[in-house]
């Protein structure tokens, strides 16, 4: 080996369920010639097999891979995602879109969302989600790509729903082609450096070893190297977030319904239920608290709102809300659920693991050795992710006034994080939305569901009141109008997918 050569580092990512495939297949694609990737899944133990919906940021991974979106779309079944329908949460009876995409835009710096209230004082504003092209594009069940450039068809963004079983094989495939060594196998015991408390190998049931450097522990729930192994402390967050158990139940489509570009969250007595469209099939379950239901009545309830025939029976999925204390311990790197876990409110776990994969990768060790500063930086970065997405989540149960149930009676009076108090604060008082760089959510998220939930702040920007009211209000019927006319020239969703697999057939 030649002075300057690299050595790969040898890399070893135990689990094959999608953190597991998106961790092998990135490291291979993006970091050539510096790793070697080895992945080790056991059938036997499976995947967790839900996760169907996702944030528009998984893009960005499918691009980066060079994977071609229609073909993925094809292969798993997915249907475009242009937000979230949340319903009944605020309380009986309401409901908003959370869209991927803006309301209105900025004037002279000052956030669309001000003119808004502005107008909405006085009476003359129509619902926010008028303004916004991708809440009209959902509400149509129309669907086309947003183009890049300045106007208005640039103003929101899309993300994928997709049967979770077939994406693990699509990544795959994907990562085999990328150059990753699968191994069919269970890990049963994990060595260890006597020195520095490094793992150096995982043994096999079969007696076969796979040595590494760095390991990415994949393994799901049980959390095998991070959890078992090092027994790395837990955060939990279950004071905030109670719910606990899914009941899980595919369903077919109903006959003669549109196929819609948005997953729907209707708020339940003990959680809520998801219902997400993919081509063949409906994704359908019941998030709730095992403290205020139990498994049978959870699946009782789910059978009962089904959202089609259902296709299988019920089944209970538990999970614990909460995090590692860190993801990044000695030379393991926890991605997916074995680092953690939000329950699916917003779609966020497969983002979670996303972005552990790009801090890791801008961080990777390619000299072997781990620097401390790096694995702590790294440990930063998740753990602002995770933050994020726990106040954001936790906004939507507390922000109501619904007290109809023992649930939500918890939820609407519980004491919360100290860091979205003070989001909570800062809007009430001024209409502001907390500023951040990094990490989710932005203004438009949470203008969506402060106002969806009947937030509506005590004041706004006074700059707003500049303008005569007249004024604004032109802005805004020419802004809604040119929303309509965008709409309209928009395929149905069906009809977009079904001309897209036509254009993959003819190219193949
Ligand atoms: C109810 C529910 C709904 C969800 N909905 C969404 C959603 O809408 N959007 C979203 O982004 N996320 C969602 N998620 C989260 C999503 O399912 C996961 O983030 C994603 O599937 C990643 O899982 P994983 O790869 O970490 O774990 P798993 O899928 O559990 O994979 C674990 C892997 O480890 C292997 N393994 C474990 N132990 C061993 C061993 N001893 N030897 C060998 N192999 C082993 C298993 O064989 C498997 O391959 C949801 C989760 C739940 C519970």
């Amino acid at each position: 080996m030649g002075e300057h050569e690299i050595k790969p580092v040898r890399v070893v990512v135990l689990g094959g369920g999608t953190a597991g495939w998106m961790s092998a297949a990135g490291i291979a694609a993006l970091l050539p010639g510096l790793a070697t990737v080895d992945l080790v899944e056991s059938e036997d133990i499976g995947i967790v097999g839900v996760g169907e919906a996702t944030l528009p940021h998984i893009r960005g991974y499918v691009e980066r891979l060079g994977i071609d979106e229609a073909a993925f779309m094809k292969a798993t079944h997915a249907t475009y995602k242009l937000g979230i329908d949340f319903r009944d949460f605020g309380s009986i009876g309401t409901s908003y879109i959370h869209p991927f995409g803006s309301f209105g835009e900025s004037v002279a710096g000052l956030g669309f969302h001000h003119y808004w209230l502005e107008l909405a004082r006085q009476g003359l504003a129509g619902p926010i989600g008028d303004y916004s092209l991708a809440v009209a594009a959902a509400q149509a069940n129309r669907f086309t790509p947003p183009l890049h450039d300045s106007s208005l068809a640039s103003t929101y963004g899309y993300a994928y729903q997709f049967d979770a079983t077939l994406f693990g094989p699509f990544m795959r495939d994907h990562g085999v082609k990328l150059g990753v060594t699968r191994h069919e196998g269970l890990v049963t015991a994990v060595e260890r450096d006597v020195e520095n408390g490094n793992v150096t190998a995982l043994l096999l049931s079969d007696g076969r070893r796979l040595d590494g450097d760095l390991f990415i522990d994949c393994s799901g729930f049980r959390s095998l190297l991070l959890g078992q192994e090092l027994e790395e402390d837990w955060e939990d967050w279950s004071q905030w977030l109670p719910c606990d158990r899914a009941a899980v139940m595919p369903c077919s489509h109903k006959k003669g319904m549109p196929l819609k570009p948005y997953t729907t969250a209707s708020a339940m007595p003990a959680g809520w239920r998801w219902e997400i469209p993919l081509q063949h099939r409906m994704g359908n379950g019941y998030v709730f608290s095992s403290r205020f239901l139990d498994e049978d009545a959870a699946c009782a309830e789910i059978e009962a709102n089904a959202c089609g025939e259902p296709l299988a029976d019920p089944r209970i999925l538990r999970f614990r809300t909460g995090r590692r204390r860190r993801s990044w311990s000695h030379n393991v790197i926890g991605v997916g659920l074995s680092s953690g876990f939000l329950e699916p409110l917003e779609s966020t776990s497969i983002y979670l693991a996303q972005m552990a994969i790009t801090y890791l990768i801008e961080l990777f060790p390619t000299d072997g050795g781990i620097d401390a500063r790096d694995r702590d930086e790294f440990n930063r970065l998740v753990d602002m992710e995770y933050d994020r997405v726990r106040d954001f989540l936790i906004l939507h149960y507390h922000a109501t006034t619904r007290d109809d149930s023992e649930f939500w009676n918890h939820v609407r009076t519980m004491k919360v994080p100290d860091s979205l108090a003070a989001k909570m604060d800062l809007w009430r008082r001024t209409g502001r939305v907390e500023k951040y760089a990094d990490g989710l959510f932005y203004d438009a998220s949470w203008i969506a569901v402060y106002l969806g939930q009947g937030w509506v702040p005590e004041t706004h920007d006074s700059r707003a009141a500049i303008p005569p009211p007249e004024q604004i209000k032109r802005a805004l019927d020419r802004l809604r109008e040119a929303i309509t006319q965008q709409v309209l020239a928009m395929p149905d969703h069906r009809q977009f997918l079904e001309s897209e697999a036509a254009r993959l057939a003819e190219a193949a």
